[in-house]
């Protein structure tokens, strides 16, 4: 009788500890299940998707910005701008917020066009928020409307472009020793593909520069002078890395027209030269259409520049600078 008891109790008591059991284990899976709902609340992929990215969006953006931008994303309405400027190939993280106030003004532009105005700061007035250049880059060194070169600089390694290739007596030519070798060995590649290029124009010192750029403010204002010539200190041609050239015969007014143009278009970034103020990038350069103005760059850049169609100013923001 008493075993039986006993035995009765203790299963009793197995039955009770086994229904406890159960209890605080739907208790605890409960609470681990709360818990981690509300810790997945709080992450980034919960958060942007209830913005409405998907998951493609999400893992680019977290991959691309840190906390700031993200929590900036998660403030403003969904917008695929916050996606669509990370697929362009030339996006610059620190121009995040320059991108979105250019957006904003400027809605109607495709990404690639806000992406390349900021990249190269002509969503600014031309010599607005103008900087010293940067020397040290040399061969890549960037002087357009937005950097300048002080009064006092001049090139390293400066030499005379012989009268074979160049107008005017020895001297009046000039242009760094790379751009010189560099020069030669496109010569006589465009000599066999039977033209004759002829140097015009090239180093030219500021002081030369600022009388070319005061006689036309003399004559017209600021305003045809800014047209037509760049303010001293603000021409490529102070880096002695450019030259304007044309082919024996031709001028500035029917170069472009030429055999000579089209075989440099195809040809000058195998030796290191870019065209620098192509017809399609006005807009970017600053400059009209120059047909003779051609800057050596080195061949890394200028092959770059020439198969990704973009200005030497983009080609600085993102690899240079
Ligand atoms: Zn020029």
């Amino acid at each position: 009788m008493t075993r039986l008891k006993l035995k009765s109790s203790a299963k009793r008591a197995l039955g009770i500890a086994v229904v406890v059991l159960l209890f605080l284990s739907i208790g605890l899976y409960s609470f681990i299940k709360i818990k981690s709902e509300k810790d997945y609340e709080k992450t980034y992929d919960y958060k942007l998707s209830t913005k409405g990215y998907n998951e493609n969006d999400i893992n680019l953006l977290k991959e691309n910005y840190k906390d700031k931008e993200i929590n900036y994303i998660l403030e403003q309405d969904k917008n695929d701008i916050y996606t669509n400027i990370l697929k362009d190939k030339m996006f610059i993280y620190n121009n995040f917020y320059d991108y979105l106030d250019y957006y904003s003004n400027n809605s109607t532009l495709s990404v690639r066009e806000i992406v390349e105005k900021v990249n190269t700061k002509t969503n600014n007035a031309y010599y607005e928020n103008s900087e010293q250049a940067d020397t040290s880059k040399k061969e890549l060194m960037l002087v357009n409307k937005y950097y300048y070169l002080d009064e006092s600089y001049t090139p390293e390694n400066i030499v005379s472009i012989p009268t074979t290739y160049a107008w005017g007596n020895f001297g009046d030519q000039q242009v760094t020793q790379s751009t010189y070798d560099a020069f030669l060995n496109l010569w006589n590649a465009s000599h066999e593909a039977g033209f004759y290029l002829m140097v015009n124009s090239s180093y030219r010192t500021f002081e030369k520069q600022q009388s070319v750029y005061d006689e036309y403010k003399k004559a017209r204002g600021t305003e045809y002078a800014d047209s037509i010539a760049a303010r001293p200190g603000y021409s490529e041609h102070q880096t002695g890395y450019s030259i304007d050239i044309f082919e024996k015969g031709y001028s500035k007014s029917n170069f472009s027209e030429t055999d000579s143009y089209k075989w440099l278009l195809e040809n000058a970034h195998n030796y290191g030269f870019i065209l620098r103020y192509p017809e399609d990038k006005v807009d970017i350069t600053g400059y009209d259409f120059e047909s003779w103005h051609f800057r050596y760059v080195g061949v890394e850049a200028a092959t770059y520049i020439y198969e990704n169609n973009i200005t030497f100013d983009e080609y600085y923001a993102y690899f240079v600078k």
